[in-house]
């Protein structure tokens, strides 16, 4: 996407090639000197095409499940409140504002949250009144763009270069949007505007809740150049931990990191995280993002072979599975489990059914099904993963590209940025 937005400026491209040549070499000869980095050349640098033209915002619902629940019941309002299943075995939703300070937070299991906050009152989610809300909340988008990118149901991105009112500062619609959220909904958002969804989405977690945070193009850098490595998008803890180890704790440090170096760490990832730690996300806002499928995978800090430790953590990944499907009002037919062993042999069995799976009823029987075909009594498991995929294929068993990295550690659930 970079190069052929770039071929579109055949002169600017001769002159940033010159001046990307002439980074690269510097760069080169500085790594030399400092013998720090690997000397391989990199001449393909995406460098030139960062576009701050674009005026993106991002907007994030506060605490969203929690707060339709208090604004629609008045008991429950100023109280520590948890959206989910009160069941042995269940995981918070969203926890409301009130619950946060006492270490409650969503993806937790719901035991430890009671535990946490003896107060807690356990509400039963209604998403059929979430996904009405969601649908208001984008008739306001509406008023000023079309290219809007949903998330999840409480989040997303809006492109308002070229807007419907003709606003000039993005920073005005945000401002808008916020006010007509809290006017016709009674609700609270947070906005981040920026000039790329890496930076808006990032903005927008600032000052929440009911924050607006604008990073200016000229400030840019210095702002990511500050940012612990933990805030950064798409970087877990594992991925932070990874980074920690390679002294990477800041967006400053990360820009220091050759591109072949963090390619090497990260695979396609590399790039992104270099990119990141440059202001460069050149994404568009898609409109009618259709998603094909969504999972999670856990990498374990030790090798599993025990039948009842397998099972557990099976558990666990199907209770995360499902509050992303609940968040992302995503339901699908295909199940699918990834297994990776000791060894990074990878197996994929999947299952397709006529109903649609979205529920812990629905999916656990179905995981277990698909683990007893898995031989690991001598191939420990490193990896388990689990996908919903809308595939109706019965014959074949699906590719799964959608993995997101399950943000837990071994023996709890940690909160997922930006809820
Ligand atoms: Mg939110």
């Amino acid at each position: 996407m970079f190069m052929s937005q770039c071929a579109k400026l055949t002169k600017l491209t001769i002159t940033t090639k010159f001046q990307q040549y002439f980074v690269e070499s510097s760069r080169l000869l500085l790594s030399f000197l400092t013998n720090r980095f690997v000397l391989l050349p990199q001449l393909s640098l995406p460098l030139q095409c960062n576009n701050m033209e674009r005026k993106i915002i991002h907007i994030d619902m506060d605490a969203f499940f929690a707060s339709v629940e208090q604004r629609d019941n008045p008991e429950l309002r100023g109280k520590p409140i948890a959206i989910g299943a009160d069941v042995e075995r269940g995981v918070v939703a969203t926890a409301s504002y009130e619950a946060r300070p006492f270490g409650v937070h969503s993806a937790m299991s719901m035991r430890i949250a009671k535990r946490r906050c003896p107060e807690l009152i356990v509400v039963p989610g209604r998403y059929h009144v979430y996904k009405e809300v969601s649908r208001q909340m984008h008739d306001i988008f509406h008023e000023y763009t079309d290219i809007i990118e949903p998330i999840s149901l409480d989040e997303a991105f809006l492109d308002v270069t070229h807007n419907k009112p003709g606003i000039g500062l993005a920073v005005d619609i945000a401002r808008e949007i916020k006010a007509k959220i809290k006017d016709r909904l009674h609700l609270t958002a947070s906005a981040g505007v920026s000039y790329n969804k890496f930076l808006a989405k990032i903005a927008s977690d600032q000052r929440k809740p009911d924050g607006l945070c604008t990073i200016h193009p000229s400030r840019a850098q210095e702002f990511i150049d500050a940012l612990r490595i933990e805030k950064f998008w798409l970087v877990g803890p594992k991925t932070a931990q990874t980074m920690h180890r390679m002294g990477i704790f800041t967006g400053a440090d990360l820009r220091e990191v050759s591109l072949k170096h963090l390619t090497d760490v990260f695979g396609k990832m590399g790039p992104v995280f270099y990119n990141f730690a440059r202001g460069i996300d050149d994404r568009p806002v898609v409109v009618d993002h259709e998603r094909k499928s969504m999972g999670c995978e856990h990498t374990f800090e030790h090798d599993l072979y025990k039948r009842g430790a397998v099972l557990i953590e099976l558990n666990n990944t199907v209770n995360e599975l499902v509050r992303r499907l609940e968040k992302h009002d995503f339901e699908g037919h295909t199940l699918t489990l990834k297994v990776k062993f000791h060894d990074f042999r990878q197996i994929t069995r999947s299952i397709t059914l006529d109903n649609v799976l979205r529920t812990r009823d629905d999916i656990l029987p179905l995981a277990k099904q698909l683990l007893a075909q898995v031989d690991y009594r001598d191939h420990p498991i490193r990896l388990l993963g689990l996908s919903v995929t809308k595939s109706i294929n019965k014959e074949t068993s699906t590719t799964v590209n959608q993995w997101i990295e399950l943000e837990i550690p071994f023996t709890e659930w940690q909160e997922t940025p930006g809820e």
